[in-house]
Protein backbone atom coordinates (compact mmCIF):
# COMPACT_ATOMS: atom_id res chain seq x y z
CA UNK A 1 0.00 0.00 0.00
CA UNK A 2 1.11 3.41 -0.63
CA UNK A 3 2.27 6.34 1.57
CA UNK A 4 0.02 8.90 3.10
CA UNK A 5 1.44 11.94 3.44
CA UNK A 6 0.62 15.35 5.43
CA UNK A 7 1.09 18.62 3.89
CA UNK A 8 1.70 22.05 5.71
CA UNK A 9 2.76 25.10 3.91
CA UNK A 10 4.34 27.79 6.45
CA UNK A 11 2.48 30.48 5.87
CA UNK A 12 5.11 32.67 7.59
CA UNK A 13 7.13 31.82 4.98
CA UNK A 14 5.64 31.48 1.70
CA UNK A 15 6.15 34.59 -0.65
CA UNK A 16 2.87 34.37 -2.93
CA UNK A 17 5.26 32.30 -5.74
CA UNK A 18 2.76 30.35 -6.79
CA UNK A 19 5.37 27.48 -8.12
CA UNK A 20 3.41 24.89 -6.22
CA UNK A 21 -0.22 25.52 -7.79
CA UNK A 22 2.57 25.33 -11.54
CA UNK A 23 3.97 21.97 -10.28
CA UNK A 24 0.91 20.51 -8.49
CA UNK A 25 -2.34 22.63 -9.62
CA UNK A 26 -4.71 20.03 -8.01
CA UNK A 27 -2.28 20.02 -5.10
CA UNK A 28 -2.72 23.84 -3.67
CA UNK A 29 -4.85 26.63 -4.29
CA UNK A 30 -4.10 30.54 -3.49
CA UNK A 31 -6.19 32.43 -0.84
CA UNK A 32 -7.11 36.20 -1.50
CA UNK A 33 -3.58 37.07 0.01
CA UNK A 34 -1.29 35.03 -1.97
CA UNK A 35 -0.54 32.68 0.51
CA UNK A 36 -0.36 29.23 -0.43
CA UNK A 37 -2.70 26.26 1.47
CA UNK A 38 -2.84 22.65 0.50
CA UNK A 39 -6.41 21.47 -0.71
CA UNK A 40 -6.48 18.57 1.18
CA UNK A 41 -3.61 18.46 4.68
CA UNK A 42 -3.35 14.08 3.79
CA UNK A 43 -2.93 12.76 0.57
CA UNK A 44 -1.74 9.91 -1.10
CA UNK A 45 2.16 10.10 -1.81
CA UNK A 46 2.63 11.68 -5.35
CA UNK A 47 5.67 12.95 -7.28
CA UNK A 48 3.72 16.08 -8.64
CA UNK A 49 3.36 17.33 -4.63
CA UNK A 50 6.98 16.21 -3.94
CA UNK A 51 8.08 18.67 -7.15
CA UNK A 52 5.71 21.29 -5.46
CA UNK A 53 7.84 21.25 -1.97
CA UNK A 54 11.57 20.29 -3.65
CA UNK A 55 11.03 23.59 -5.89
CA UNK A 56 9.55 25.80 -3.50
CA UNK A 57 11.70 28.90 -3.53
CA UNK A 58 11.46 29.39 0.62
CA UNK A 59 11.47 26.03 1.70
CA UNK A 60 7.57 27.04 2.72
CA UNK A 61 6.16 22.92 2.15
CA UNK A 62 6.61 20.62 4.40
CA UNK A 63 5.88 16.87 4.12
CA UNK A 64 5.69 14.06 6.81
CA UNK A 65 4.11 10.56 6.80
CA UNK A 66 1.24 10.53 8.35
CA UNK A 67 1.47 7.61 9.89
CA UNK A 68 4.80 8.24 11.85
CA UNK A 69 5.36 11.44 11.58
CA UNK A 70 8.48 11.05 9.93
CA UNK A 71 10.12 13.85 7.18
CA UNK A 72 9.46 13.59 3.65
CA UNK A 73 10.66 16.82 2.78
CA UNK A 74 12.68 18.31 3.47
CA UNK A 75 14.79 15.69 4.50
CA UNK A 76 16.17 15.48 7.99
CA UNK A 77 19.99 15.97 8.20
S1 LIG B 1 5.83 27.73 -4.01
FE1 LIG B 1 6.19 28.16 -1.83
S2 LIG B 1 6.32 30.38 -1.70
FE2 LIG B 1 5.39 29.91 -3.66
S3 LIG B 1 3.16 29.98 -3.24
FE3 LIG B 1 3.82 27.85 -3.02
S4 LIG B 1 4.27 27.61 -0.83
FE4 LIG B 1 4.22 29.81 -1.27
Amino acid sequence: MGDRWHVEVDRSVCIGSAQCLHHAPAGFRLDPARQSHPTASDTDANERILAAAENCPVEAIAITLRDSGEAVFPPED
